[in-house]
């Protein structure tokens, strides 16, 4: 699958580049695979943590590029995004790993730039006898092309669906046609997966743009009750020091009531919604061996480690 690589259009950014020799397009990665840490994380819905915690890798680069993205440190940079190739045996290596410190999944964060290389690497992780479920944890900024790529890899999807509001989408991420493409991407999710329980798809409430919030749940009423669940979250964090152009607040519990007498309005019963967070202790720092506090996860990998 690698060939995909070579005139790149694996994602809707279309940069048509060579990521085999070198070339990087907009998610700034060449056809290696590079990771920043894996971790067994506790933070994820519930059925997901479990008891054994949810065996989490966080992949270098990205291809949305948000402005207020809490893993910036890794997914975006002109130069620097922190992470360390790894081959197809560490691969394998880190789902090990993962599984044998009891986490109950393998979960893959932010990897559609990458879907060719992991596809390939679950498989093999699989065949290695690595047989929890794998969750993929998206922007859903994905072609419906790339998804069926990895339909034998993934258990359990679980999309972003950011906003429906192509200029907030476009102030954000650069990426106006993101309402269409999203959308697009979690109804192919929830086609492929065939059962509520199996899509998650989660929606972070912006400050300040709460009609954006009022319009995915008006979404998720008209096309996904009973076929998927709703991860309402509250954990919009205003990222210190950064140059992009962000809501600079927590959101208030105000804002936060509102949207939850939305669910009630739309008759969205099935998910969860985060409790109000109102500090920065969910943003990581991928500079350090465990990036999370260590209430929330337990450090596995790391792109400083020699294995
Ligand atoms: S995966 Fe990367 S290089 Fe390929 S089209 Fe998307 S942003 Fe461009």
């Amino acid at each position: 699958m690698t060939h995909l690589y070579s005139s790149c259009t694996l994602c809707p950014r279309n940069c048509n580049v060579n990521r085999l020799t070198g070339e990087t397009g907009f998610c700034g990665e060449t056809a290696a695979l590079r990771i920043g840490a894996a971790v067994i994380h506790r933070g994820e819905e519930p059925p997901l943590v479990g008891t054994g915690g949810s065996g989490t890798i966080f992949i270098s680069g990205c291809n949305l590029g948000c402005a207020f993205c809490q893993n910036y440190q890794i997914s975006q940079g002109e130069k620097e995004r922190l992470g360390r190739t790894v081959t197809a045996e560490e691969f394998t290596k880190i789902c090990k790993a993962l599984r044998d410190k009891g986490a109950e999944n393998i979960n893959i964060v932010t990897g559609s730039h990458a879907i060719p290389t992991i596809a390939e690497g679950l498989a093999a992780a699989k065949n290695a006898g690595v047989q929890i479920p794998v969750l993929w944890n998206s922007s859903a900024y994905e072609t419906t092309e790339a998804l069926e790529l990895l339909k034998d890899s993934v258990d359990i999807y679980l999309p972003d669906l950011k906003t429906l509001d192509s200029e907030i989408a476009d102030k954000f991420f650069n990426a106006p046609d993101y309402p269409q493409t999203a959308s697009s991407a979690i109804l192919k999710m929830i086609e492929t997966a065939n059962t509520k329980e199996k899509v998650i798809i989660r929606h972070l409430i912006l400050p300040g743009f709460l009609e954006s919030s009022r319009t995915v749940l008006r979404w998720f009423a008209e096309n996904a009750v009973g076929r998927a669940q709703l991860s309402l979250m509250t954990q919009y964090t205003p990222i210190p020091n950064r140059k992009r152009p962000m809501p600079n607040r927590f959101i208030t519990e105000d804002e936060y009531e509102k949207v939850l007498g939305w669910l009630e309005e739309f008759g969205i019963e099935d998910g969860f919604c985060q409790e109000l967070v109102t500090g920065s202790e969910w943003l990581p720092d991928f500079n350090k061996q465990n990036p999370f506090s260590s209430e929330l996860s337990v450090p596995v990998w790391h792109f400083t480690s020699q294995t």
